[in-house]
Parts: C-alpha cells; structure tokens; sequence
C-alpha cells in the first residue's frame, strides 16, 4: 500500500492539509530511506487485528489523526499490543478515549506498527528559518529537549562535519555515549541520519517542519540498525508546491 512521495503530498494539498499523518510522513521517509517503524492505517477493530497480525506482535497501535497532536496525551497510544484480541480491544478503546479527551477532533482510524526494541531516545527535526532557510535540529529525548532545551541546530545542507558536531556538542553526550555500564549510542548512525534528514528536506523544499520524536538510537551492530524513528510529523509550508 506504499504511496509514492508524489501522491503522499498531492493527496494532502488536494484535501487542503497541511499536516500530514504519521502514517503518510513515515511513508514519505522511508521512500528517502529514513528508517521508521512503518505505520498502517486500520479502520476497524477487526482490520487491526489483521494488520497487527501481518507484521507480528507485539505491535503499537495509535490513534490516527491529524487533529490530535499529542497522541498518548489523549489515550491515543497503546505499546506492548500482544494478541490479536488485545488489537481489537485496543482499537475500541482509542476510539473511545480519545473521543472522550478531543470530542471536536476528526479519527481516521487507528495506526499499527511495529514495537521497536527500547534504545536511547533522541530528537531529529527541521524547522524553517525565514531568513537562513532550512535547520536541522538534534537532541536528547523528553526533558532534555522540553526542559533543559539541550539541542544542536545546523543550516541544511548538513556537511559531514556538522552532523558530527551536533551529535556531540549536546551537554547530554554521556547519555548517549553510555551510562552505568550500558552500550553507547551508534554516533555514526545518527550522523547519517542527520544528513540523510538535511537531504530529505532539501529535497522537499515543501516541507516546513519535520519532527521525529522520538527516535530509537542504538549501540552499533543492533539488529535495528543504527537509529529507527517510531513517531513522526511532516508540516507542509502554506504557499509553495513541488
Ligand atoms: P505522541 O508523541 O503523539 O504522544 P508517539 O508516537 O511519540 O506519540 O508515542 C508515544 C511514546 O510511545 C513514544 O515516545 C515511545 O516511547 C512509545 N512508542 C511509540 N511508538 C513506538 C514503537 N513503534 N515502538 C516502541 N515504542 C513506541
Ligand atoms: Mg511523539
């Protein structure tokens, strides 16, 4: 069911969004080869439970919308999904619990994906300064980024070298070089995933915001790879088309 970078934009522009949906942005960078834990729309229960059991338990289910913002703030997400029955109860209560939390927000339906293994959180994001054009952000996830605005910004086109950098000039570089005895983050697989996240905007100069947060990261060597985006957020500009 993958829709091609083209189609993902041209649907939202048609039905005059400007947000796209977790499971339309994470369509969009896997296409340019950023790693996502690919999310697939169920508008049942039962289609839930189908979808969950094709790509093999345990999945996370999330409410699909682009009216609510902060998902598990509304009752939207639900991670350690186990059996088919606990998809179809899942998907009856995100429906009702974010019903109950956002009554005026329209539900396309329910999300399903994979449940990516526990790694480091981090923060990728771009944002666009009116000025300079295009910015990759980085940081450590939760109250690193909210409380103690611990992030790197660069200017797109990302260089090598800046990538580099901002992966290590954040004052929390020990959390991801290793804590108390626990691997240290792969730093060259968010290096690439940095550049690869420059590029990709670069390449969509109708992107205004990108947001991945979180991101898995991981030692070097994980089955997962290097870092895998579970959460993801693509914000058209106003004015300009591809
Ligand atoms: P929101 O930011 O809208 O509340 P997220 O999609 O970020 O919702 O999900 C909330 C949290 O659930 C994430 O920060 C992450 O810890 C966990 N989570 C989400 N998706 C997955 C996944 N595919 N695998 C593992 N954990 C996940
Ligand atoms: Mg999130």
């Amino acid at each position: 069911m993958s829709e091609a970078p083209a189609e993902i934009l041209a649907a939202a522009r048609a039905a005059g969004r400007t947000l796209l949906s977790e499971v339309e942005s994470k369509a969009l960078l896997a296409s340019a080869g950023i790693s996502v834990t690919e999310a697939r729309l169920a508008t049942s229960a039962d289609e839930a439970a189908s979808l969950a059991a094709e790509i093999g338990f345990p999945v996370v289910l999330k409410v699909a919308s682009t009216e609510v913002a902060h998902k598990s703030d509304a009752g939207g997400v639900i991670v350690g999904v186990a059996d088919a029955d606990a998809a179809r109860a899942g998907y009856e209560r995100i429906l009702a619990d974010v019903g109950r939390a956002e009554p005026n927000a329209s539900i396309d339906g329910v999300s399903v994906q994979r449940q990516a293994e526990p790694g480091t959180e981090v923060i990728v994001g771009t944002t666009s300064d009116p000025q300079f054009g295009p910015v990759v952000m980085f940081g450590l996830g939760g109250v690193f980024v909210e409380v103690l605005k611990d992030v790197a910004f660069r200017l797109v086109p990302l260089e090598q070298r800046d990538a580099a950098q901002m992966v290590r000039e954040i004052r929390g570089l020990p959390v991801l070089e290793g804590v108390r005895g626990q691997p240290g983050a792969d730093l060259d697989a968010l290096e690439r995933l940095l550049l690869a996240v420059s590029a990709f905007v670069q390449a969509h100069p109708e992107i205004a915001e990108l947001d991945l947060n979180p991101v898995f990261a991981y030692p070097a060597g994980h089955p997962d790879g290097g870092a895998v985006a579970v959460d993801a957020r693509v914000v058209l500009g106003e004015a300009v088309t591809a």
